[in-house]
């Protein structure tokens, strides 16, 4: 940061203020690297052989007020979102420029209410001055087929930081984007939640929590068939594979020690559970394409069978309604409930067949004599990387 502040005095405070407007945006400015470059007019995002950065001219910084600074970091942010600059193949480099810069101007002023001086205003182009409806929310390629290309011409001449991207033809830049915004926190992620890039990432950690939460329950389930009581010991003695980004997966003798289980899930769906459901189903999905099988029930006072998703209901917890299931139906391997623990303690049948989850602010009173895990020793977040 103080190289950054060394080159572009108060940089850090814009960031901080565009932070309290967009988490997101303020979050890609401080994982992409902003450069000096006289060599342009005022700034723009590029590549520079496999990384992505802003450059901006110093003389051009140094000019303006810190709302017009906060919005230009802002500006050049957005392109990054939405993926501006490997997009748009086959349309001339300087209509995607205008069209890119419309929209996100739009976007700016509009919906995100960013202050900029009358100076910078008139600068800048916007859905107004390409012909087009304010907050219209058109995509860049949309805009390109709507806009004449003697509007643009006369864009070009009015405005300098038009013509500064540099589009670098389709998908090249995705790989970069798509690094920037997975070192993003989960609500830097949230607030840019119309970036592809966002909605990419968000799935990808949705498939890697599912996986790593099938993984453990396999190394168990695997653990228990050997007979062995304690499977900590089993699975920690040695150092576990892993892949990439902290994923452990389980050994191939593991998996197959684990093929033909059948597993349990009971979901507690008191309120707390929200949120859990996409997990779940994606560690189930895991566990079926490891030839395991699976049964899925949420509960209350009552047991239910889940057909597809898991259902949500409310009211009260009461554990024996699922130690009476299970009790009636004992053939499987593995029972796995996954509660917030608010419930009169739990008494069940083949207590070593089961596991049980507490959710975070969750308590294990009522099954703290059982094998409980926090949920997050399954349903594990991968670390942010650097
Ligand atoms: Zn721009």
């Amino acid at each position: 940061m103080r190289e950054l502040e060394y080159a572009f005095p108060s940089a850090g405070a814009c960031i901080s203020r565009l932070h309290m407007r967009s988490k997101g945006l303020a979050g890609i400015c401080r994982h992409i690297p902003i450069l000096p470059n006289s060599g342009i007019e005022t700034a723009r995002v590029c590549t520079s052989g496999r990384s992505l950065r802003m450059e901006i001219n110093p003389e051009f910084w140094g000019r303006l007020s810190e709302h017009d600074r906060t919005f230009i970091l802002a500006h050049e942010a957005f392109h990054i979102a939405l993926g501006h600059l490997g997009r748009g193949r086959g349309y001339p480099q300087q209509m995607m420029n205008v069209a890119a810069d419309a929209i996100t101007n739009d976007w700016l002023i509009h919906r995100l209410a960013l202050d900029l001086s009358p100076q910078l205003l008139e600068q800048v182009i916007t859905m107004e001055t390409v012909g087009l409806e304010n907050g219209s929310a058109l995509s860049m390629e949309h805009v390109m087929s709507q806009m004449k290309f003697e509007t643009c011409v006369q864009m070009l001449s009015m405005s300098t930081w038009a013509s500064e991207h540099a589009f670098i033809g389709e998908g090249l830049a995705d790989e970069q984007i798509r690094g920037v915004v997975r070192r993003l926190t989960p609500a830097e992620i949230q607030d840019i939640g119309w970036s592809p890039y966002a909605v990419e990432v968000r799935k990808d950690e949705l498939q890697h929590v599912s996986m790593h939460a099938a993984a453990e329950i396999m190394r168990l389930l695997a653990a228990g068939r050997h007979g062995r009581r304690n499977c900590q010991q089993h699975t920690w003695i040695r150092e576990p594979r892993r892949m990439s980004d902290g994923l452990l997966i389980p050994d191939a003798d593991e998996v197959k020690n684990a093929s033909g289980c059948h597993v349990r899930f009971y979901l507690d769906s008191s309120g707390s559970m929200n949120g859990f459901e996409d997990m779940l189903l994606g560690c189930t999905e895991e566990l079926k394409r490891n030839d395991i099988s699976v049964s899925k029930f949420w509960f209350d006072t009552r047991v239910h069978p889940c057909e597809n998703r898991f259902m949500s209901g409310g009211g009260g917890t009461d554990f024996r309604c699922i130690a009476s299931h299970a009790a009636s139906s004992p053939r499987f391997d593995m029972a796995v409930v996954i509660t917030d623990g608010y419930a009169p303690r739990a008494e069940v049948q083949n207590a070593s067949k089961w596991l049980w989850l507490i959710t975070e602010n969750g308590s294990h009173h009522a099954v703290g004599h059982m094998r409980w895990k926090p949920i997050s020793w399954a349903f594990r977040k991968r670390k942010a990387s650097n």
